[in-house]
């Protein structure tokens, strides 16, 4: 079983407005809420895959409770920390022929008793898994190395982290003793660890800042870049996975899909080939869904197909 986690999960409230009227009134029919967080849009994609899993994180409140019944509804199992605040709400305003103007909530600021709480529910569960992914930035309150420490758990618990995180959370993690399994940087996030700006012009120089120190003893590093596919080193070997060309819906939500692709085949033993293809094509699905964190599994094997994977 595969067990996700969302530190600072959400309500994504999602308003259409034609034409957005600062300072008046803007009436909305449409509205969806979701249960959202990156690692819930993870949790979606591999219950989707037929993976087993289970989903953890700390939630609190009303809007917690929102999110355990949404979960529930899409058969998704969670266990989750509580504590005595409130859950998050993260409201996208899509208005005026494509823009989208975000407000998004910082959440609880977690307390020193919650976050040691949550320490402990988390290694109880590791008991159960094989595989941990931990997505998103962390909530107030939790140091830049929470994720060290709970990947450090992992480790004696000989349990895999797939870990999606950037900026100053990703670069601790990477300092740290332990190390996790697998990263998936997008192409800024790369950028931003190794002091480089990539686009197409250079992405054939990328494996060589893979081998930058910073990444000594990560087995898998997966750099997603977008429509073009990914550059991927797994310990000394490269591979630059190319996709095909497709109708893009929205393509929010991609990266987390892709890592529940990786996270799914790493934890079904397959090939190096498989991984990347079976991560790909979550990703290729996602794009192609109005909603963040959806696929079409019945579309998985004609893109799978369509995606080779060469040495470089
Ligand atoms: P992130 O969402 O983390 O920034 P990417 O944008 O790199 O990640 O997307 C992850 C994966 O999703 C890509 O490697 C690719 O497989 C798929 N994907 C994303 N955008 C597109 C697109 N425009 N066309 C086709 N596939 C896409």
């Amino acid at each position: 079983m595969i067990l996700t986690v969302t530190m600072n999960p959400s309500i994504d409230m999602s308003y259409p407005i034609d034409h957005l009227k600062i300072d008046d009134v803007n009436r909305v029919k449409d509205v969806s809420k979701t249960a959202g967080g990156k690692g819930l849009n993870v949790s979606r994609v591999i219950n989707f895959m037929g993976t087993d899993i289970l989903a953890t994180g700390i939630i609190g409140g009303f809007f917690g409770k929102f999110i355990e019944k949404n979960l529930d509804q899409e058969q998704i199992q969670h266990s989750f920390t509580h504590i005595d605040q409130e859950t998050r709400n993260s409201i996208a305003l899509l208005h005026d022929n494509g823009n989208q103007t975000e407000i998004l909530e910082s959440g609880p600021t977690i307390a020193e008793e919650d976050n040691i709480r949550f320490l402990k529910d988390y290694k109880k569960l590791l008991e159960k898994t094989d595989l941990v992914t931990m997505s998103g930035s962390l909530p107030r309150g939790l140091g830049s190395d929470y994720y060290s420490k709970m990947i450090d758990i992992a480790k004696e618990n000989n349990v895999k982290v797939i870990l999606d995180s950037s900026g100053e959370t990703l670069r601790t993690s990477l300092l740290n003793n332990n190390k996790p399994f697998l990263i998936k940087p997008n192409q800024n996030e790369i950028g931003q660890l190794v002091g480089e700006k990539f686009e197409r012009s250079n992405y054939d120089s990328i494996p060589y800042y893979l081998n930058s120190s910073i990444f000594d003893g990560v087995e898998w590093i997966v750099v997603s870049l977008g429509a073009d596919g990914a550059i991927a080193k797994h310990n000394k070997k490269f591979y630059r996975v190319k996709i095909p060309v497709i109708k893009v819906v929205n393509p929010v939500g991609s990266g987390d899909s892709t890592l529940a692709g990786l996270s799914v085949a790493i934890s079904h033993e397959k090939s190096d080939e498989e991984i990347l293809k079976t991560g790909m094509t979550t990703g290729i699905l996602n794009t192609m869904e109005k909603r963040t964190g959806f696929i079409n599994k019945d579309l998985f094997s004609k893109y799978y197909d369509e995606i080779t994977v060469e040495s470089m």
